[in-house]
């Protein structure tokens, strides 16, 4: 292509809030076969809200509130927001720790209490009435959180994340240009597919580590795909490097934002389909 014809491509995604780094970049989006999307705050709206608790309610929330006061994750602004709602009483915890991509852990009244995903709770029981309760909230597409006290499972909190209305359009729009979709996130595989069976997804990879999402983009990159991946979070950037082509939300972190070659000014998925359709004809009309 010409360097008008980029410039002409660019600024007109511009206009539309997709904003394109350079020309390279626009050439690559041409050659795209695989769109991987990251799920809260990219598919999803990324304002988790919490739907049910198993267990004494009172008590259950109340210690979950109580560590994830400290934490920045989606999910614990979700459980001190219900908290609060609630007017409990949020107490102080010591030596807490945040274990990326698994949950948090601290002192509560000199016991040992943490909140997460089933990665924390490697020697700790779940009942089998707590395990079907968990499965049935997953398959609702929310996503369950265990709250453990003392060695024991005290119960579940449920907070559900719903899809931004413009993501379902988006990706069945991708699919007809031919491209496939798949899904990466940390989330457990049920909610993952719930959650991508209502926006059309092709492919889910759930439970990964923040640390291997870059990897996953690897692997699809060895298979001969072109791939983009679209996020938001702090834990997205090597991904979003890695891929041919990395798109961030305009709403997302710095770090992710520096990251992208594309930015979505609106965090609204159809921008990479606009993306797209500019890219192939800046492409096309010159070849
Ligand atoms: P995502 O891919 O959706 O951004 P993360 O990698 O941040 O998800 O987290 C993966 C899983 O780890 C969550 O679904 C949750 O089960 C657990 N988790 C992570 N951080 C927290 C937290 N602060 N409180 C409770 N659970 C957490
Ligand atoms: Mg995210």
């Amino acid at each position: 292509a010409t360097p008008t014809a980029l410039m002409v491509g660019t600024a007109r995604s511009a206009k539309m809030g997709v904003l394109i780094k350079n020309g390279e970049v626009l050439q690559e989006v041409s050659d795209l076969n695989t769109v991987v999307f990251d799920k809260t705050g990219t598919i999803t709206v990324g304002k988790p809200e919490v739907t049910d608790i198993v267990g004494d309610e009172k008590q259950v929330l109340t210690i979950a509130a109580s560590l994830e006061e400290s934490s920045e994750h989606p999910l614990a602004t979700a459980i001190v927001k219900k908290a609060d709602s609630e007017k409990l009483q949020i107490k102080k915890v010591s030596d807490f720790e945040a274990i990326e991509g698994k949950g948090v852990k601290a002192n509560y009244h000199d016991q040992t209490a943490f909140v997460g995903s089933t990665r924390l709770l490697a020697d700790v029981n779940i009942s089998q009435e707590m395990n079907q309760q968990a499965t049935k909230l997953q398959e609702e597409a929310k996503t369950v959180v265990y709250v453990g006290l003392n060695g024991e499972i005290i119960g579940l909190i449920a907070i559900q994340d719903v899809p931004k209305p413009s993501s379902k359009e988006a990706i069945s729009e991708l699919k007809k240009r031919g491209l496939k979709t798949v899904m990466l996130t940390g989330d457990n595989e049920k909610v993952a597919q719930a959650i991508a069976n209502e926006v059309g997804i092709d492919q889910v990879i759930a439970g990964v580590l923040p640390n291997e999402k870059a990897e996953h983009i690897q692997e699809l990159q060895q298979h001969g795909d072109k791939v983009a991946f679209v996020g938001d979070g702090i834990n997205d950037a090597p991904a979003l490097s890695t891929a041919d082509v990395g798109i961030a939300m305009g709403s997302g972190t710095d770090i992710a934002i520096d990251s992208g070659g594309i930015v979505l000014v609106q965090n609204d998925l159809r921008g990479v389909v606009r993306a797209l359709d500019i890219s192939r004809k800046t492409f096309n009309r010159i070849k």
